[in-house]
């Protein structure tokens, strides 16, 4: 697909590319070479225009140029002939050109077997033919032709490069959401692979007989349990899927993140109560951000979430909010295991746990992703750091003014 992509890509540009190159590279030698014939034509009738002289004139030093007069009588006879830079002897080749050049429908036309043109101008008693050579000016047309073929390839071999180039990198996002696509696919897949396969072999042992009652219960109970646990897989994704669509920053608000930060604490405090951990809040008042309330207390409580889960025992969980200069940086930190240098760099993936066997236990892996996924849509940044047998978790997100 991202081949096929990128093939388009590249298409476009080029037919693009050939188009308006056709076009430019045309346009030049279609007014060039109109140019030229002008420029020609005007110079024929300006010869065409002087006085009959019967030989040729001591300053007429354009009549060295490549072009010829001839004076015809009304009656058809030559009455002269002008232009140094011919030999006018043939009386019959000249006869042979103005019977050409009256062949022709306009006033001006070419005579292609000699390379000439001619302009046709009738005075009251003579007609007055001037002939001019083009060979140089088709030897000069055709070089432009032949540059502007040069010139045409060679910017379509650059631009196919840059194409190729351009087009690597503007599908580059496309390929990477894709494959982030096939992999979440593949780790959501394999992730209720595992429940599926013990509800449909407690569902078999279920109908086979030779079990007595205590075996059906704990067999149902299995079915129960595993299909609570892909509920809770499948909310997670819808939740990620939601975090994705936060990105539509059209219906952000003002939010007081004091009061949010404060509000998803109290959510938790029975948690680590019960728990017997500590929850210490360090809260400054009056902090205000823009965003999507529920999505960012949503963040929070991942993030307390985790702190209670993965904390050791008694622990303490501080949770820090200050203003950073222009930033609100929230701070949840606990005490716990150390994070290893290797996993901090991926927990925030999608289905990554630092202790794989802990998905039996709720824990699918998804929650820092969906957390990432909210601070990324807030224009925020999150972090995490380990130190000491202290696991932080930062998130610094853009203060609105108070
Ligand atoms: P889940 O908690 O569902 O496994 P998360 O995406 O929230 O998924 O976390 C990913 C992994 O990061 C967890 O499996 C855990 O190993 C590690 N982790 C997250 N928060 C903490 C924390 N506060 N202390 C220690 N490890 C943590």
């Amino acid at each position: 697909m991202i081949r096929k992509l990128r093939l388009k890509f590249i298409l476009t540009i080029m037919v693009i590319v050939l188009v308006l190159l056709g076009l430019m590279l045309g346009l030049v030698l279609v007014f060039t070479r109109a140019q030229i014939e002008r420029d020609n034509i005007q110079m024929m009738r300006e010869i065409a225009l002087r006085p009959r002289t019967p030989a040729l004139p001591a300053d007429s030093s354009d009549m060295n140029l490549p072009f010829f007069r001839i004076t015809v009588s009304k009656e058809g006879e030559i009455l002269s002939c002008v232009g140094g830079y011919y030999d006018l002897s043939d009386e019959e080749l000249l006869y042979g050109l103005i019977e050409a050049a009256d062949s022709g429908e306009g006033e001006t036309g070419t005579i292609d077997s000699y390379h000439l043109r001619y302009l046709r101008h009738e005075r009251p008693s003579e007609n007055v033919y001037v002939f001019s050579d083009i060979t140089s000016e088709m030897r000069a047309m055709k070089g432009l032709i032949t540059s502007c073929v040069l010139i045409g390839l060679a910017g379509l071999g650059l631009f196919l490069v840059v194409s190729i180039l351009l087009s690597g990198w503007a599908v580059r996002p496309v390929a990477q959401a894709w494959e982030q696509q096939k992999q979440f696919v593949a780790d959501a897949s394999h992730e209720l692979k595992t429940p599926l396969t013990v509800i449909l072999t407690n569902a078999e042992l279920l109908q086979n007989g030779g079990y007595g009652e205590a075996e059906h219960a704990r067999f149902a109970s299995s079915i129960q349990t595993m299909g609570q646990q892909m509920r809770g897989l499948i909310e997670e994704m819808l939740m990620l899927t939601r975090a994705d669509d936060t990105a539509q920053t059209k219906t952000f608000q003002r939010v007081d993140w004091s009061n949010a930060v404060n509000d998803s604490i109290m959510l938790f405090e029975a948690v680590f109560f019960e728990k017997g951990l500590t929850l210490q809040p360090e809260i400054e008042n009056g902090i205000f951000v823009r965003g999507d309330g529920t999505k960012l207390r949503q963040m929070v409580e991942i993030l307390l979430d985790n702190a209670q889960k993965y904390c050791r025992e008694n622990a303490v969980t501080t949770v820090r909010l200050s203003r950073k200069g222009r930033f609100a940086l929230l701070e949840v930190s606990d005490e716990g295991e150390e994070i290893s240098a290797e996993d901090l760099k991926k927990i925030f993936r999608r289905f990554y746990r630092v202790d794989k066997a802990r998905s039996m236990n709720h824990s699918y892996g998804l929650g820092l992703a969906i957390a990432e996924r909210i601070v990324t849509a807030h224009k925020g940044k999150i972090w995490a750091e380990s130190r000491n047998g202290v696991n932080s978790f930062y998130v610094q997100l853009p203060c609105e003014a108070n």
